[in-house]
């Protein structure tokens, strides 16, 4: 949670009141709390994350759903049909997200390792794309989450995938992470 912008107090002396465990954590720096008022009609579990009360559960398995590493084929990213049911607006919602995200990508500067490379907002190995932009960015953010249980769902993937892959995705997480840090 951002600390000290205005009405910051009144927000905490309200969550004291309403939801003590999560005020308990957030006073403590926990990044969870288990909410026992609440469960997730997704996954069913009860943890959430302090800063904005998404659902804990689903975000570890998000990254293991749609990273799925195919022995000898290679490809390691499955779309969930989620995209199908969408509607306009949530398409919309989405591009605009993808082009944001390929936005930041874009002002990174050159990122390889081995013998992958940043390119156009994805990552390509030799030439061909190794992960499009999306789930680029879910791996980013999973990485940046602060959540080693979501980092680990994301990264494992990768490095059963190889090694260099793993590392050009933390080296790209690690510039999106500083290009934040110096907008402020
Ligand atoms: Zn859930």
């Amino acid at each position: 949670m951002r600390l000290g912008y205005p009405g910051y107090q009144g927000r905490l002396d309200s969550m004291r009141r309403l939801k003590p465990a999560r005020y308990e954590a957030v006073m403590s720096g926990a990044r969870t709390f288990t909410d026992a008022d609440w469960r997730c009609s997704e996954c069913g579990g009860n943890d959430r994350y302090t800063r904005n009360l998404a659902c804990r559960g689903c975000a570890v398995q998000r990254p293991e759903r749609v990273f799925k590493p195919v022995p000898g084929v290679g490809t390691i990213y499955i779309p969930t049909d989620e995209a199908a049911s969408e509607n306009w607006q949530q398409r919309h919602l989405r591009a605009q997200r993808l082009q944001d995200q390929a936005h930041t990508l874009s002002r990174l500067g050159s990122i390889a390792v081995g013998l992958y490379a940043l390119a156009g907002g994805r990552v390509l190995r030799t030439g061909s794309v190794v992960l499009d932009t999306e789930p680029l960015m879910l791996a980013v953010d999973s990485l940046l989450s602060g959540d080693p249980a979501q980092a680990r769902a994301a990264m494992t993937p990768l490095l059963q995938q190889d090694r260099d892959l793993a590392v050009c995705v933390r080296t790209v997480a690690q510039a999106v992470s500083n290009l934040k840090l110096n907008k402020h």
